[in-house]
């Protein structure tokens, strides 16, 4: 039996693997892949203390530091996702899809989330060649041209005013009437002369020859098909977080994130922690959740050492 499982290798895992490896807790880090959501980046260029990285180099060098502080007291189990999470006599076991089967006092679970995807056709040709999911990420890519953000919630708002700041024009398309962002960011943005909000709008396609050119929407008003050009389409549908495995264990809110206690990470359930974007955390960036799983593997530390 091990002291720890940590489930998922994005920037909270890897951070909770390389703490708890320096702790000396026997450790097993079960992941799909090392690197987590923002591996796709071009350039990611808030990661504190490097400028500007590649999302694939930013994935070769959460490796590398996990080979460097692993020794003989972390377990590596890559390529293996996790299907079940279950309370046993002594601690907790872990099922993987590839039929492995881990057991520990203690889990931590880092396994983030997905972007909720836009499925019209051309939204997965020019994914990562216009189509994007993360204004924070990607948004200064798209100074002084025009973009358009899909989404009447707060992220969409708030990626809104994010783009505002560069880019020539932002257009917000929305499927209802009313939106579900609050009125006083909604009014925010209205404020803006170069903001441009259309509602009652469904996207149809994503239209592009080698990047994106624009979109074109249903306006379920009239039944007419209209076109927006735009060279950048920020979808703000929404994240789900991966949490599947875990439900049945640990209490989620209603998004179906992990409640955590932002002081310790700790689950409702002794002996399970969660970090990062699989958790309420109101924030989500590589950084925050390098933060909470290092939060959480302190805490873990004490608990095993009292078991
Ligand atoms: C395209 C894009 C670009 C981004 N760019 C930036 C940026 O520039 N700066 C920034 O700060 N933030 C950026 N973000 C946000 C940032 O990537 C996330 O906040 C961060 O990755 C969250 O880290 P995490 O460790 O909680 O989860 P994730 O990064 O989602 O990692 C989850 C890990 O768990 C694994 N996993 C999931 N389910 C299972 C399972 N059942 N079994 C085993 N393993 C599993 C995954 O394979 C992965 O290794 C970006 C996000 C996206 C989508």
């Amino acid at each position: 039996m091990f002291d720890l499982i940590i489930i998922g290798g994005g920037p909270a895992g890897v951070a909770a693997g390389v703490y708890a490896a320096r702790k000396r807790l026997t450790t097993v880090l079960i992941a799909k892949e090392i690197g987590g959501q923002s591996s796709v980046s071009e350039g990611i260029e808030n990661w504190i203390g490097t400028p500007m990285v590649s999302g694939t180099d930013l994935a070769k060098s959460f490796r590398t530091h996990l080979d460097a502080v692993k020794d003989q007291i972390m377990t590596l189990a890559l390529g293996e996702r996790v299907t079940s999470l279950v309370k046993t006599d002594g601690g907790f076991s872990v099922k993987t899809g590839g039929d492995k089967t881990f057991a520990a006092k203690a889990v931590l679970i880092a396994t983030g989330a997905g972007r909720r995807k836009l499925t019209v056709p051309g939204a997965d040709v020019f994914e990562n060649k216009g189509v994007t999911y993360c204004a924070s990420c990607d948004g200064p890519l798209f100074a002084d041209m025009d973009v358009v953000v899909v989404g009447g919630g707060n992220a969409g708002f708030e990626t809104a005013v994010q783009l505002l700041a560069y880019a020539k024009s932002v257009t917000l398309i929305h499927r209802h009437k009313e939106f579900k962002a609050d009125p006083v960011t909604v009014e925010k943005v209205f404020a803006y002369p170069h903001m441009r909000v259309i509602t009652c709008a469904e996207p149809v396609e994503v239209l592009g020859d080698k990047f994106v050119t624009g979109l074109t929407y249903t306006d379920t008003e009239s039944d007419e098909i209209k076109k927006i050009s735009a060279s950048g389409i920020f979808v703000e549908a929404g994240v789900i977080p991966n949490t599947d495995f875990a439900e049945k264990l640990v209490e989620l809110d209603p998004l179906k994130r992990i409640k955590v206690d932002p002081h310790n990470q700790r689950t409702n359930i002794e002996g399970v922690w969660a970090a990062g974007d699989c958790t309420d955390e109101l924030y989500h960036q590589n950084n925050i959740a390098a933060g909470d799983g290092v939060k959480a593997i302190e805490d873990i530390y004490l608990w095993v050492k009292r078991q």
